[in-house]
């Protein structure tokens, strides 16, 4: 299992708040399991719940706005990729997230190089299963994240460079003077854009 943890991280939301984190990446079952708290211990602690939790759960999966496969459990942290993709390839009709055009219709990968050279769209996609068919953040919104994510911080007295990485699972992470922001959500980063945090 690999674990990572920090005594400071910034919570997005209507009131940002600072936050000690515990993230964890079990093997088995493979998720992705975040705790939050006032201390590390107690952000272990919530991390290792949401663990047991996950260990006993009887899991009913629903897809939520995911239609690439990915599914969250109703009842406890469990994520993963456990559906078959609802889209399906235009040219061979199986089910597949690999890539898409332009117009929205999708390929699999067998076919992925039939997608016209006008239809393709102007960004790589990221190569690892959970990130399949999802577009990488542009370099002019990653510039755009760091500018508001500086506003942020500095409201909190935080100042800096800002470092800017993507986890595994998609998270986009913004780490200044030691303190991490993180984004788990696309929602939280057209918020952070929009000014509204
Ligand atoms: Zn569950
Ligand atoms: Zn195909």
């Amino acid at each position: 299992m690999f674990v990572q943890c920090g005594g400071d991280g910034i919570v997005i939301g209507e009131n940002p708040y600072r936050t000690a984190f515990f993230e964890a990446f079990p093997n088995k079952p493979s998720c992705f399991l975040r705790g939050e708290g006032a201390t590390i211990e107690e952000a272990e602690q919530a991390c290792w719940e949401k663990y047991q939790k996950v260990l006993t759960c009887d899991h009913e999966m629903e897809r939520r706005n995911r239609t690439g496969g990915y599914g969250y459990c109703k009842h406890c942290s469990y994520s993963s990729i456990v559906f078959e993709p609802l889209t399906k390839c235009c040219k061979c009709g199986v089910p597949t997230a690999h890539s898409t055009d332009k117009d929205g219709k999708s390929y699999c990968k067998k076919h992925a190089r039939f997608i016209p050279l006008i239809k393709r769209r102007g960004f790589l996609f990221s190569g690892n299963d959970e990130g399949k068919g999802k577009p990488r953040r542009p370099r002019k919104i990653k510039k755009r994240l760091k500018n508001a994510a500086i506003v942020v911080f500095g409201r909190q007295n935080i100042f800096g460079k800002i470092a800017f990485s993507v986890s595994v699972i998609d998270t986009v992470k913004m780490n200044c003077n030691g303190y991490q922001m993180s984004l788990m959500f696309r929602k939280q980063e057209r918020k952070l854009l929009g000014g509204k945090l």
